[in-house]
């Protein structure tokens, strides 16, 4: 096998976790990159994203992607930059995003890698706003849950990367949004700089109790991110006609048994729907989201946060944040330093759930 100068640094998943996913399920290996084949592209990562979907798609089970394969690079989207070519459509110094996994260098025959074009964004808008997180919010709540002017939107994890795109793009449609979240500090950035309507620490209010007064006349789009108990008593609270968007269920991800609501009934005589969907099914209308999403953030009404940890190394322990809502943003761990060019990409990254 022929090899290339530069060396890799990759998480590898050895162990399948059972319930959270520990350090000691991957292990840390070095070695050198292999040469490219024609067609062939070589990625720099820059920016990983850690994603709740990753724990699922550590399990033995097929989710939406296969298991990643034990003794495998982990599987991880991200953005980077491009050193070395041998396929048509990329050259050194661009930018592409797509599934780069837990690695300095990732080698890809092109296909799932998206090219991306300039625009004056920070780096980190890629993988959050301007990337398959904006993607999420934008179409699950415009497509699935069909807004109107004055309805109640109540959104869980709802000071996360995907919920607090929802609630804001909530407000610019007119609705009255109310936020659910785990700390007083959240519940804080909600309110006061998001501009929510009302906000829920579920872990410190009665939700039943919270959502009675702050959606009294029911909750016509549920945007759902956590699942569990918090989707339970959301369904008690539907208006006639509700629409829940299924988007994740977070609370569910560790959880080797995990269990559905006990209230399903209540869509029946609510003639209420529930809809899940996937980013990647609305890949091919990226724009269509991010001529809006870009609108709103110049016109400042649309804020978003990153978390961003510094160092490969630290990915394992840094999933962590995502399951104790320590995250405030969307979580990035930094592989390697950004290109000094500003750009956005043309085609969406849409690659995460
Ligand atoms: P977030 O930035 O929202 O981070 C996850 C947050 O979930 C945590 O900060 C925490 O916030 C909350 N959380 C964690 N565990 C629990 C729990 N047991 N009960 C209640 N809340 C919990 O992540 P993302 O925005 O990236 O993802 C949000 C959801 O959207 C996930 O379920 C993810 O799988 C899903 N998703 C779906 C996509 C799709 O295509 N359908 C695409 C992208 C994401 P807090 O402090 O408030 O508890």
């Amino acid at each position: 096998m022929e090899l290339h100068p530069r060396m890799n640094q990759r998480w590898l998943l050895t162990t399948r976790p059972h319930g959270q996913a520990r350090e000691s399920d991957f292990t840390w290996d070095e070695g050198p990159v292999e040469a490219l084949a024609e067609g062939e592209v070589l990625v720099r990562t820059v920016h990983l994203s850690l994603d709740p979907t990753n724990r699922v798609w550590m399990n033995e089970a097929e989710s939406y992607l296969p298991a990643i394969a034990l003794g495998g690079v982990m599987r991880g989207g991200g953005i980077g930059v491009v050193e070395e070519s041998r396929n048509p459509r990329f050259a050194p110094g661009d930018l592409a995003a797509g599934l780069l996994g837990w690695q300095r260098y990732s080698v890809s025959d092109g296909r799932g890698l998206s090219k991306v074009t300039p625009m004056p964004v920070p780096f980190t808008a890629y993988l959050s706003a301007l990337g398959h997180i904006g993607l999420t919010a934008y179409f699950g709540l415009l497509d699935i849950g069909k807004p109107k002017a004055g309805e109640t939107l109540v959104v869980s994890a709802g000071a996360g990367a995907v919920g607090s795109l929802v609630g804001q793009i909530g407000k610019i449609k007119g609705c009255r949004v109310v936020g659910i979240a785990g700390s007083e500090d959240k519940c804080r950035w909600m309110r006061d700089d998001l501009d929510f309507d009302a906000v829920i620490n579920y872990r410190i209010e009665n939700l039943q109790e919270a959502l009675r007064r702050h959606a009294p006349e029911g909750i016509d789009i549920y945007f759902d991110n956590v699942g569990g108990r918090i989707l339970e008593v959301a369904i008690d609270h539907l208006a006639m006609r509700a629409r829940i968007v299924a988007c994740g269920m977070i609370s569910q991800y560790n959880n080797p048994d995990p269990h559905g609501p006990a209230n399903l009934g209540r869509l029946i005589t609510k003639r209420a729907r529930i809809e899940g969907f996937l980013c990647t099914d609305y890949s091919g209308r990226a724009l269509e989201a991010f001529t809006d999403i870009v609108q709103w953030m110049q016109t400042g009404k649309l804020h978003y946060r990153v978390d961003v940890i510094d160092g490969l190394k630290n990915a394992p322990r840094a999933l962590d944040r995502l399951f104790d809502g320590s995250n405030t943003g969307k979580l990035l761990v930094r592989v390697s330093d950004e290109p000094a060019a500003a750009v956005i990409p043309t085609v969406s990254s849409g690659f995460l759930n």
